[in-house]
């Protein structure tokens, strides 16, 4: 028999989704400042409604950037505190002419919504919220534990102002552990527990070789280009197997235990499925010996993502730039230090900088890889909740990207978290449909 919080969400369903589709319609797009007020408009949708259901304190925080939204609920004396994440933010919806229906109208096809923001994470956010109004109104008015809300509207463009906030606000924040609502199920129908995130550390290289753009026809053959430059360093950083060639890179790379191996190997997973259906490439690349989902989630990887630049309009321009940069980022692991990184990749593209150009490195973000641990009472009782549910057992599984909040809460707020995610593998989350 289903609780009474479960039987209230099915009896309610139709509304929830009918008010989520209301949250969907705001293009709170986070990255772009002419919807700068759409985002604070979807922060003030989701306030007004845990205001509604009996959430209290609730505040829109102003940051340098998007606000925040806080909420609590805390009249359970000795009983355990969570802290509840989701973003109401979203991608932008572009290319816009590839959508079958509009971003922001959403529709339903074959029992999906589809909407920006439909899964990532507004529709996630939403069962949060929703959680908490069947449980008020299972429990008369009342919580079975202490909950604090903390939303925010900048996920998808980096998280500054919550990471801000959570260094100040230790005392508000405390909590036992941390539920984060802003994952995937592996596979439909599939309980699964996110258990580790991939760090990263994303570089610019800059390259300078003359000290204007140059002509080539006259200059040609007597003035360096740093273009050549950055391909003789990027040519160097990974071998044609994909093993990273900074010196130590791999160094204090943990390996995951033989258990957690052997679960991955029981997962449904097909690797040329994955190939046709995800990647769509001819082949998969990638250091030999490690599965995909090894070396996705528990290998360390390097990749180049532009090389901003000289001449690139339609057309010819025959110019030796001056300039010239290259995105790096680098995916780290268990143990891997991200200041220890940045510094054996910039010691070695120092050394591989070839005469008569100069480089620098900007550094556009850092954080370490985090794995949580499965042996607390919090995620037993989240894997209880699923079972309840799904009626199976959870698997555990690990992302190779990164929360960057997730380490926050272990490293600043020393709270687990439990990251519950219902997004599916197929959601297209950053894409359009
Ligand atoms: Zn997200």
């Amino acid at each position: 028999m289903a609780s009474p919080a479960v039987s209230f969400a099915r009896n309610n369903q139709q509304r929830f989704l009918n008010e989520l589709k209301d949250l969907l319609r705001i293009p709170s797009v986070s990255t772009l400042d002419e919807h700068k007020d759409d985002v604070r408009k979807a922060a003030e949708f989701v306030a007004a409604e845990l205001r509604r259901i009996g959430m209290e304190n609730v505040e829109l925080i102003s940051t340098k950037g998007h606000p925040l939204l806080y909420a609590d609920w805390l009249h359970a004396p000795g009983k355990p505190t969570v802290l509840m994440y989701a973003h109401f933010d979203v991608q932008p919806p572009d290319p816009l002419d590839e959508w079958v229906s509009p971003p922001f109208e959403p529709t339903e096809r074959n029992s999906n919504i589809y909407a920006r923001g439909a899964v990532d994470d507004k529709g996630q956010l939403w069962m949060e919220v929703k959680a908490l109004e069947s449980l008020m109104n299972a429990f008369g008015g009342k919580l079975p534990i202490n909950v604090k809300v903390i939303f925010e509207g900048e996920e998808e463009v980096g998280g500054e102002s919550i990471a801000d906030y959570v260094r100040k606000q230790k005392q508000k924040l405390k909590a036992d552990f941390a539920l984060v609502c802003d994952t995937e199920l592996f596979a439909p129908n599939l309980p699964t527990l996110c258990v580790g995130l991939r760090g990263l550390v994303y570089t610019e290289i800059e390259a300078v070789g003359a000290k204007t753009d140059l002509h080539s026809g006259m200059y040609g053959g007597a003035a360096p280009n740093p273009f050549f430059a950055l391909i003789e360093i990027i040519s160097k950083l990974k071998d044609s197997k994909g093993k990273v060639l900074i010196p130590g890179f791999y160094s204090k790379v943990k390996a995951p235990t033989k258990d957690e191996l052997k679960a991955w190997k029981r997962l449904p997973f097909s690797e040329e499925h994955y190939r046709k259906t995800e990647v769509g490439s001819k082949t998969l690349t990638g250091e030999p010996g490690f599965s995909v989902l090894y070396r996705t989630w528990a290998r360390p990887t390097l990749e180049v993502h532009g090389m901003p630049g000289g001449f690139t309009a339609p057309g010819a321009k025959t110019v030796i730039p001056a300039k010239a940069a290259a995105k790096v980022s680098m995916r780290l692991v268990p143990n891997q230090d991200p200041e220890d990184i940045l510094k054996r990749f910039s010691d070695y593209v120092k050394k591989l900088t070839p005469k008569g150009i100069d480089t620098k490195i900007k550094v556009w973000s850092k954080g370490p890889a985090c794995v949580v641990s499965t042996d607390n009472e919090y995620v037993r009782a989240a894997t209880a909740a699923m079972h309840d549910i799904f009626k199976k057992d959870t698997v555990f599984i690990r992302s190779g990207g990164s929360i960057p909040i997730v380490t926050d809460f272990q490293d600043v707020l020393k709270i687990p978290s439990v990251m519950m995610g219902f997004g599916l593998p197929d959601d297209n989350l950053h894409a359009p449909n």
